[in-house]
């Protein structure tokens, strides 16, 4: 069972590859974003508190987050493998991963990173406003805290998967189609 971890800022392209590798590799897709509005959309107690953070730009708790993916793997044990999306965001939802993973006797096969500017990370994640209709996605200053959050909580975790070998980076400076191709060499 192979285990991928898709990293990278908001609005790199995560979930645009992911669906694409669903689609060519049969792999099954965990998004925490996803999740989390689903949550929202439901009007659970779960999604009411994380409506509030996720509207702000931050971070919702280690433990929400590691919960949902723990029974993720638990519910969809049959499939050829996974594909994180957005997880882990933290060091310590990094320790928890491998934890949860060694815990299955299994471990994390890779980490493929997406690489954007800044300048990037702000004009998609306007463009994607208009398409997607997220709170989240139309408001300047809480894209530049989530730019924020990014850099000083989840940027850590690179150094966390290089001391593991684990880590490798696509520079998506190409067109959908090319970016996908440099991620799809890093997953086969
Ligand atoms: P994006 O890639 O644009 O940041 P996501 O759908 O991955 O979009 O995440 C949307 C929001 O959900 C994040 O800004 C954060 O508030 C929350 N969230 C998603 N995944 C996590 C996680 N692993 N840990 C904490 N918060 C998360």
């Amino acid at each position: 069972m192979n285990y991928y971890v898709l990293f990278g800022p908001p609005g790199a392209g995560k979930g645009t590859f992911a669906k694409l590798l669903v689609e060519h590799k049969g792999y099954y897709h965990i998004s925490t974003g996803d999740l989390l509005r689903k949550e929202i959309a439901a009007g659970t107690p779960l999604g009411l508190e994380a409506k509030s953070l996720i509207e702000k730009g931050n971070l919702v708790p280690d433990e929400v987050v590691c919960g949902m993916i723990r029974s993720e793997f638990g519910a969809n044990a049959g499939v050829r493998g996974f594909l994180l999306d957005g997880f882990p965001r933290t060091v310590a939802q990094a320790e928890a991963l491998d934890k949860i993973l060694a815990d299955m006797g299994a471990e994390l096969t890779r980490v493929v990173s997406i690489y954007i500017t800044d300048d990037e990370v702000r004009r998609r994640i306007k463009g994607r406003a208009a398409v997607e209709n997220r709170a989240d996605d139309a408001d300047d200053e809480i894209i530049t805290t989530r730019i924020r959050n990014y850099h000083e909580k989840t940027e850590p975790v690179i150094n966390y998967y290089k001391a593991q070998g684990k880590y490798f980076e696509v520079v998506a400076d190409g067109t959908i189609e090319q970016n996908y191709k440099k991620v799809e060499v890093l997953i086969d």
